[in-house]
C-alpha cells in the first residue's frame, strides 16, 4: 500500500530532520565555545593593558621622586651657603635662588600628586579588571564543560537516531526511498508534507483540486506541482513544518 509507505517516510523524515537538527546543534557548539573563549581573551587582554599601564607610570613616579630627592638636597646646600655670604648683594641673590628651587620644589611635588592620583585610579581599574577576569574564567570552565557533555551527548544522541533511520529505511520500497532521499538534499530536509486544505505544507502554493482528491486517495505517489515533494493527507491538525 502506497499510503503505510508514505506513513514510514514520514516517520523517516522525522528521524531525519532530528539527525540534520543534532548535526546542526554539533556544528555549532564548538563555535560557541569560541565566542566564550574569546570574551575571556578580551577581558584579560584590558586587565593587561592596565597592568602596563601602572608599570609604565611607576617608572614615571620613581623618576620625578628622584628629581625631586635632588632638588630637595640642592635647597638644603643653598641654605648652608646662606651664613658663610659677605654681602649683602650675595645673600639677597642667593635668597631669590633658594626661592626658585622652592617654586621649582612645588611643582614637582604638584606633579608627583598628579601620579599618584593617576596610580591610586589605575590600581581600583586592575582590581576590578581582576574581578571580571576571574568571573570570566569562571564563566569560561562552566560553559566549556556544559558543552564538552552536550557534544558527547549529541554523538551518542546521533549515533541512536542514525540506527533507527536505517532500520526504518529497509523496510521501505527502494525506489520510494532514493526518490525520498534525493528530495530531501534539493529541499532543505523537507520531502513528504502534509496537506492543509488544498495547500502544500512545503511551499505553501494552493494545489489542483484533481490533485488534492487523488492525495487523498492514498494509493499513488504523489508530489506538489510546484516543489515537488511528496504529498499526503492526514485527518489530524496539520502544524505547518520547515
Ligand atoms: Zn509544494
Amino acid at each position: 500500500m502506497v499510503s503505510e509507505q508514505i506513513q514510514l517516510l514520514v516517520q523517516i523524515q522525522k528521524v531525519d530532520r532530528e539527525l540534520l537538527q543534532q548535526k546542526e546543534e554539533e556544528k555549532r557548539l564548538p563555535e560557541r565555545l569560541k565566542v566564550a573563549q574569546q570574551t575571556l581573551q578580551t577581558l584579560e587582554d584590558e586587565l593587561a593593558k592596565s597592568q602596563a599601564a601602572i608599570t609604565e607610570l611607576d617608572k614615571k613616579k620613581k623618576k620625578e621622586e628622584l628629581e625631586l630627592k635632588v632638588q630637595e638636597d640642592h635647597i638644603v646646600q643653598l641654605r648652608e651657603k646662606l651664613p658663610r655670604l659677605k654681602t649683602n648683594d650675595e645673600y639677597k641673590a642667593l635668597l631669590k635662588e633658594i626661592e626658585t628651587a622652592k617654586t621649582k620644589k612645588r611643582s614637582q611635588e604638584d606633579g608627583l600628586l598628579v601620579f599618584m592620583e593617576e596610580e591610586e585610579r589605575l590600581k581600583k581599574d586592575v582590581d576590578l579588571k581582576k574581578s571580571l577576569v576571574s568571573e570570566g574564567q569562571r564563566t569560561f570552565a562552566t560553559q566549556k564543560q556544559e558543552l564538552e557533555t552536550a557534544i558527547s551527548q549529541i554523538a551518542a544522541s546521533a549515533r541512536l537516531v542514525e540506527e533507527k533511520s536505517s532500520l526504518l529505511s529497509e523496510t521501505i520500497d527502494k525506489e520510494i526511498l532514493e526518490k525520498y532521499k534525493n528530495l530531501l538534499t534539493v529541499c532543505k530536509g523537507l520531502a513528504v508534507v502534509p496537506l492543509a486544505g488544498h495547500t502544500c505544507t512545503g511551499c505553501h502554493f494552493s494545489l489542483p483540486p484533481q490533485l488534492v482528491a487523488e492525495v487523498k486517495k492514498g494509493d499513488k505517489l504523489l508530489t506538489c506541482t510546484y516543489c515537488h515533494r511528496i504529498l499526503y493527507h492526514t485527518v489530524q491538525p496539520v502544524t505547518q513544518q520547515g
